[in-house]
């Protein structure tokens, strides 16, 4: 349940947070987000979303200058301390006295924010259904954009065949999910394609990335040509959220066993006790 919201320097109700329909959000989907996770009160990875959150608004050349400490008074006041949630976080270019493409000549950003209860993903235990689908989006995937319109209709895809996630393939090779990073289990190694253009630098894959890397588990980010990832032994799509969930059927097929494999079962026990570490 969300209570109250922050909107421009105010906190309010939810249901008093109201913005113009000359909001480039709105008219254009001209804004970026982030969604961060909070264990126990705590943000996690807090500076991680920071950054990358910096990153995206300077790739939309959206200028803000809030620092790590400003972000966290303003989202502190937002938080429980006796649950698990998740911050929204969005800034979209702002009010435009007109509907003109090119930007605003002095934007004032719009700056929302609001907390909600994690639900727990009940599926994590037993796997998902996943679906591969051409990957129609931009260059721009690195960028946290709100305009998630490929994104969306994606997902909704897969839903619609019964299905967790879409995987999404360009020329022959994975790219991440319609809104999750995938890793899978081959020859022994697991692998995650590259950061590039064409995938979310996802927060949770770093860690899956550095919890690896410190328990000795052989990882290497590259390519994975679609026909590599239908002879994996495991599947897993990541993200905050839903943190880790294997995949066990892809393309109506099982995967090995059609059960959750032993590297999820030992990286699904490994990031859960560094959640409980940090927070
Ligand atoms: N890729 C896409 C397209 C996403 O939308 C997300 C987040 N839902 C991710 C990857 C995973 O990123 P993170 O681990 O930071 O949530």
């Amino acid at each position: 349940m969300v209570n109250k919201v922050y909107l421009n320097g105010e906190y309010l109700p939810l249901s008093k947070a109201k913005v113009s329909v000359l909001d480039r959000g709105f008219l254009f989907g001209d804004g970026v987000y982030e969604v961060i996770p909070v264990y126990n009160g705590q943000l996690f990875r807090f500076e991680d979303h920071i950054i990358r959150l910096e990153n995206s608004l300077t790739n939309i050349r959206l200028g803000l200058s809030y620092n790590l400490e400003k972000w966290r008074e303003i989202l502190q006041p937002l938080l429980a301390s006796d649950r698990d949630q998740y911050i929204y976080l969005q800034i979209t270019r702002g009010i435009a006295a007109k509907r003109d493409h090119a930007f605003p000549i002095s934007p004032v950003p719009t700056v929302f924010a609001m907390c909600s209860d994690i639900q727990h993903f009940a599926a994590r235990e037993k796997g998902v259904k996943a679906v591969t689908m051409d990957d129609s989006r931009w260059d721009l995937c690195h960028v946290k954009a709100t305009t998630l319109l490929a994104n969306i209709l994606l997902r909704q895809q897969a839903v619609e065949q019964g299905c967790a996630e879409a995987i999404l393939v360009k020329n022959g090779y994975v790219t991440e999910g319609a809104a999750s990073n995938i890793f899978a289990v081959i020859d022994g190694v697991l692998m995650t394609p590259e950061k590039s253009g064409e995938i979310l630098p996802g927060i949770t894959r770093d860690v899956i990335i550095e919890l690896a890397q410190t328990h000795h588990i052989k990882i290497s980010e590259n390519i994975i040509a679609l026909e590599a990832l239908k002879s994996a032994s495991e599947i897993w799509i990541t993200s905050s959220t839903r943190e880790i969930i294997p995949v066990v059927e892809l393309d109506g097929k099982p995967v090995s066993e059609g059960r959750p494999g032993p590297v999820w079962k030992a990286m699904n026990d490994l990031f859960q006790q560094y959640k409980q570490s940090v927070s």
